[in-house]
């Protein structure tokens, strides 16, 4: 099957008019974004990748997740509805339809259901475009993936050399979203522009990284002081990094009645682990990006079987300081190869 690029904003167009939340590509603030588009003329598919991931349309920053009410002698809790809309996700990147897999593992963790999650993504689909071009900060080869890797997508549109694309319907919900395109998508085939895949990190070995991370005496090493000690702690890599998933709950009201919210939150926050008696179990910044590491590279390979890490390189871009996770990764690979 075929698609043009008009054919993507036609697509776009409809999906609007039949009153489906359309997340995709776009520019807000001069800046490239996924954003909920309000028409199909903003779609914006020339940057290579947003800002931020889309995360917040299956994970929202902040939302309402019950409601509750004190009267004498009771408490009234009464959970938020858990009605989504019907949500396309139209030109992602490859490694952030990979991402989906790693929010899902966490918000289904043993056995576990947070609706506010699932409910969502299962009324969710997504279009991905592979990548014909990268920039330094994207590495998702070193992370077992592919400007064109199919994971996480509904349907995969590959571009060709005439400027259209080549889509594959790779799911029933991808296959759904193509038969009900009254026509959008053709028949035929084209020849494909070449995928531009990342240069792999330089002597980075993710299954080194987690060997050396598995050892709790590396806790300790004077690496992560050295190297994370410029931390400032402001969680923007958290904010952008399409499986970071940390929340809070907090309760929002006046005495008698109010809202409990899920707010996004970041193991980078110093106040994070903060116990209530004031002991703070990572008092030190570069504890806290240990963590944020660990969690990458040692948890999320030992406790799952999706990635903590895609490779999208938002970390690196985002941090004002230049902390760069990919020269953990080559310094965490030599201490291995050393020990
Ligand atoms: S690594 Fe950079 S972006 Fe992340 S919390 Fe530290 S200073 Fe902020
Ligand atoms: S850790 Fe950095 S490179 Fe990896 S997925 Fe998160 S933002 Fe992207």
């Amino acid at each position: 099957m075929l698609i043009s690029k008009e054919g993507l904003k036609k697509l776009a167009e409809k999906l609007l008019g039949e009153g489906v939340q359309v997340a995709a590509p776009t520019e807000r603030a001069n800046q490239p974004v996924y954003a909920a588009l309000r028409s199909a003329d903003e779609l914006a598919l020339e940057h290579q990748i947003p800002r931020n991931s889309f995360k917040e349309f299956l994970f929202p920053q902040t939302e309402v997740v019950a409601r509750f009410t004190i009267s004498k002698g009771s408490v009234n809790l009464a959970s938020a509805g858990a009605e989504f809309p019907e949500t396309v996700v139209l030109g992602a990147r490859p490694c952030d339809a990979a991402s989906v897999a790693s929010l899902r593992s966490v918000f289904t963790w043993k056995g576990e259901d947070d609706r506010f999650f699932t409910g969502r993504e299962d009324k969710a689909a997504v279009v991905t475009i592979a990548c014909t071009k990268g920039d330094g900060a994207c590495f998702c080869t070193s992370v077992g993936l592919a400007p064109d890797s199919p994971q996480g997508s509904d349907i995969l549109l590959r571009p060709t050399v005439s400027g259209g694309f080549r889509a594959e319907a790779l799911t029933e919900r991808g296959k759904a979203l193509v038969a009900g395109a009254d026509g959008i998508f053709t028949e035929g085939d084209e020849e494909l522009a070449p995928v531009a895949p990342p240069p792999a990190v330089e002597s980075a070995d993710v299954e080194k990284i987690l060997g050396w991370l598995s050892d709790t005496e590396n806790y300790k090493d004077a690496l992560w002081a050295a190297h994370a000690g410029k931390c400032v702690g402001c969680g923007a890599c958290t904010y952008v990094c399409p499986t970071c998933h940390c929340f809070d709950i907090v309760d929002e009201g006046r005495a008698f009645e109010g809202e409990r919210r899920k707010n996004w939150d970041a193991c980078q926050f110093d106040h994070f682990t903060a116990h209530a008696g004031g002991h703070n179990p990572r008092e030190k910044q570069s504890q806290r990006w240990r963590n944020r590491f660990m969690c990458k590279f040692h948890y999320y390979p030992t406790k799952f079987d999706s990635r903590g890490c895609v490779g999208c390189g938002r970390c690196i871009r985002v941090c004002y300081v230049g902390l760069d996770i990919t020269e953990m990764m080559q310094k965490v690979t030599a201490k291995s190869v050393g020990s």
